[in-house]
């Protein structure tokens, strides 16, 4: 846990979120800013930066993350007709808060490439 950081504050509940899923080591809750009519980010309890500070030891759970995301495409029944799943990673890719996010995206067709 990083004390200043919003998704920790989230995870802790200092900040209000509209949860969709939470387990022991996962917690999914809607985007503030959605860019389709699903807009899901799924984050780990524990604070890990960006994508680059993934240890060998985390393998396992952001393949949970991975695994929550196709559980909850499932549940929103966009599953069949298709989604994204997307890491943003630094400043290239537009990482605005540095604590990992794999954002689930659906409910409409998405533009490729994402640009
Ligand atoms: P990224 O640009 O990949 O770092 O994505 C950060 C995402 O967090 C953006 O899509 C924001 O809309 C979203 N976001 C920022 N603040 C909040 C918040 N308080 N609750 C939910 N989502 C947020
Ligand atoms: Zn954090």
């Amino acid at each position: 846990m990083k004390e200043n950081c919003l998704f920790c504050k989230i995870i802790r509940g200092e900040i209000d979120s509209k949860i969709i899923f939470e387990n022991q080591s996962v917690l999914a809750f809607n985007d503030i800013n959605p860019q389709a009519p699903i807009h899901i980010l799924i984050i780990p309890k524990v604070h890990i930066s960006t994508l680059n500070d993934i240890q060998s030891s985390q393998i396992e759970l952001v393949g949970e993350m991975v695994k929550v995301s196709t559980l909850i495409a499932k549940d929103l029944k966009i599953a069949k007709n298709g989604y994204r799943t997307i890491f943003n990673c630094n400043q290239d890719a537009g990482q605005t808060v540095f604590h990992i996010h794999l954002h689930l995206l659906g409910g409409r067709t998405l533009n490729w490439p994402p640009g």
